[in-house]
């Protein structure tokens, strides 16, 4: 059996419903999708947990029934008076998807007032999964506080799996954005991003600069996602590229990243190979990119369902 915390802020989704100011109400988030995928494609054994902070209004508490119906495990979700849950809106302008946040509120900013509630959380856990939103949002001195945590889950045998998932405007600047993500990439053993985004703010020429800088911090396995081109694996053996299917009818990439991120833990935890693995969440994320919506039914990919 195999125990997977994902640790983020999950939001209320407001996507367009086929008219004019009619919207859809859903729960999304880019570590919740990812848990939500691993739910799907590990077997009943395994235990995927979320921890996160939520309020006590009607919102949270729907909230918390999604994530407790999707099959996540929600004992290690704080309750908060103060606070409610964030929320997004997507709107479409010619086709084109743009987002407008409200997460000021947000109790899962505060999850980390109690670093003894993760450190109980991660109790037995195999690996500990975060990405560089749950860094975002956190008060400096809570992220030092989760940074923390992982060092001493690390110290005692865990593995942190860590997607950057560079968002510059939840940061003051972009150096305090790549100050915390290459902090939490020296206590990361799997790093997986993406390379258009690092290419962006990190200045990285190629896909092996970015691998290069990752391997340089100390990270083990660095994973470099990058659209419909090779997908870049570094590890300290070894480097070489695997290459996504191509998808001819791309429909919606939101979640292509955490649904991949999803697909290739799934079946890397079952049998340590990573070009299978990178297989595994590339045809994870094919299907996801063919449907709208970060949360879509997907077939297991060939190699990731555990027996
Ligand atoms: P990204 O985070 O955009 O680099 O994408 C994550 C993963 O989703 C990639 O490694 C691919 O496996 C898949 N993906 C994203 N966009 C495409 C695309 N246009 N065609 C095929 N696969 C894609």
């Amino acid at each position: 059996m195999t125990r997977i915390v994902a640790i983020g802020e999950a939001m209320v989704e407001l996507a367009p419903a086929g008219g004019p100011d009619i919207y859809r109400a859903g729960f999304a988030g880019d570590t919740l999708n990812t848990a939500w995928y691993l739910r799907k494609l590990m077997s009943a054994a395994d235990q995927i947990a979320y921890f996160t902070a939520v309020g006590r209004d009607a919102m949270s508490d729907r909230m918390l029934a999604f994530i407790d119906a999707a099959g996540l495990a929600t004992d290690h979700i704080a309750r908060r008076d103060d606070s409610s849950v964030g929320l997004y809106m997507i709107s479409l302008t010619n086709g084109e998807r743009s987002f407008t946040y409200w997460r000021g509120q947000s109790a899962a900013r505060r999850m980390l007032d109690d670093a003894a509630a993760l450190r109980t959380a991660l109790q037995g856990a195999d690996v500990a999964y975060l990405s560089g939103i749950t860094l975002a949002i956190l008060p400096d001195t809570d992220r030092a506080r989760l940074l923390d945590v992982l060092r001493d889950f690390r110290t005692g045998g865990g593995k942190v799996v860590f997607d950057p998932n560079l968002r510059p405007r939840l940061w003051p600047d972009a150096k305090a954005m790549t100050d915390a993500v290459m902090q939490a990439a020296a206590l990361t053993d799997i790093v997986l991003p993406s390379f258009e985004d690092e290419a962006g703010w990190f200045d990285d020429p190629t896909p092996e600069a970015t691998a290069t800088r990752y391997r340089d911090a100390g990270v083990d396995i660095v994973v470099v996602k990058n659209g419909p081109s090779q997908i870049l694996v570094a590890t300290p053996d070894r480097s070489f590229t695997v290459a996504p299917s191509p998808v001819a009818d791309v429909r919606d990439t939101t979640a292509a990243g955490d649904s991949f991120n999803a697909g290739f833990l799934a079946s890397y935890l079952n049998d340590g190979d990573l070009a299978r693995a990178c297989m595994a969440g590339a045809g994870i994320a094919a299907q996801v990119i063919q449907q709208s919506g970060a949360l879509v039914e997907v077939q297991a990919v060939s190699g990731q369902q555990r027996g």
